[in-house]
């Protein structure tokens, strides 16, 4: 079996398009502009990337997005009056601070300063204990990107095995809880996990978020099986550029997965449209509207 490729590409391109529809919505029907605030410190170049791109596709889908870009040597107290500012700021629904934020400033402190209710990367403690407890919660993207690819790709859930392999705050958390929430059984595994080829040989979806190239085999995984690979790893090689892989041996895993997301193009797109997708939710919260149908957990 050759399995059936996860377009990435193309599915981000439909959830922002559906992000598009229901900001037009907003305007056309409420009077009201759905908008981002990103806030970049110091000039990490990867995180100015980040921070261009989630503008652009802000404005492009007809939000509104606010930049702010902060010194180096911006301090703790100059960063929480920012926050502040933006948490009281009622043009202002999702805020976004880009991590890794620089060494001097901690992170815990800046993510649960955000107003919970504007808190779109969904880091804030009462946005994981909500999560956690099955209510309303803003949910971090990669994983909600994920749960989007598998509702739309595996249809109902209710029942699945899964198994999140990797237990981050980021990724492997927040999947395992969106899985539950779900109806699927759920299993994480992580560095500790003892035998992981038997963990997975009954997993009806995989999730894989590692950080380690190729770790999964194909050997590992059961005949038509769904397998979502979050890892991102440079592989250099000399002077040509970087070449961008997953946590899971594609070219074994294709042929004996049902469906699989390559490795560039497939979670990565996901991410940022998931952070749109976010804040219009936010906005909608916000003004007591209907939320968006497709773009919640
Ligand atoms: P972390 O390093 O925070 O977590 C990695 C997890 O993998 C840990 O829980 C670790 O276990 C587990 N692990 C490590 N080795 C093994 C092993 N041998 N067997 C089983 N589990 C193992 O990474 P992140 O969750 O932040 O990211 C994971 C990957 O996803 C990375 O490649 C990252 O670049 C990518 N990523 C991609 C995103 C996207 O937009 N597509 C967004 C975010 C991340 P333990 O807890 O025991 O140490």
């Amino acid at each position: 079996m050759t399995a059936r490729i996860i377009d990435g590409r193309a599915f981000a391109a439909t959830v922002r398009e559906r992000v598009a529809q229901h900001v037009s919505l907003l305007k056309q029907e409420h009077g009201v502009t759905p908008g981002l605030a990103v806030v970049l410190v110091g000039e990490d170049p990867a995180s100015q990337v980040y921070v261009r791109s989630k503008g652009k596709q802000t404005v492009d889908v007809g939000m509104n997005s606010y930049e702010h870009r902060l010194a180096a040597d911006t301090t703790e107290t100059e960063l929480l009056g920012l926050i502040q500012q933006l948490n009281v700021d009622p043009a202002v629904h999702g805020i976004l601070v880009q991590l890794p934020l620089p060494a001097h400033l901690n992170e815990a402190l800046v993510i649960n300063a955000i107003d919970a209710a504007k808190d779109v990367d969904g880091f804030h403690i009462s946005n994981v204990g909500r999560l956690a407890t099955g209510q309303k919660a803003m949910v971090p993207c990669t994983p909600l990107g994920c749960l989007m690819m598998l509702r739309e790709y595996c249809g109902d859930l209710s029942g699945l095995n899964a198994v999140v392999i990797g237990r981050s705050n980021i990724v492997g958390k927040p999947m395992a809880q969106l899985l539950l929430k779900d109806s699927c059984t759920v299993t994480v595994a992580h560095s500790r996990t003892r035998n992981l080829p038997e963990v997975l040989k009954g997993a009806d979806i995989i999730v894989a978020a590692v950080g380690r190239p190729g770790f999964v085999l194909g050997e590992w995984i059961k005949p038509g099986a769904t397998v979502i690979d979050v890892g991102i790893n440079r592989i250099e090689q000399g002077d040509a550029k970087a070449r961008l892989v997953g946590d899971v041996d594609f070219d074994s895993a294709r042929e004996i997965a049902g469906a699989i997301t390559p490795v560039p193009g497939g979670v990565g797109p996901m991410t940022i449209a998931c952070l749109l997708a976010n804040t219009v939710t936010a906005c909608c919260r916000a003004h007591a509207l209907p939320e968006p149908v497709g773009l919640v957990a």
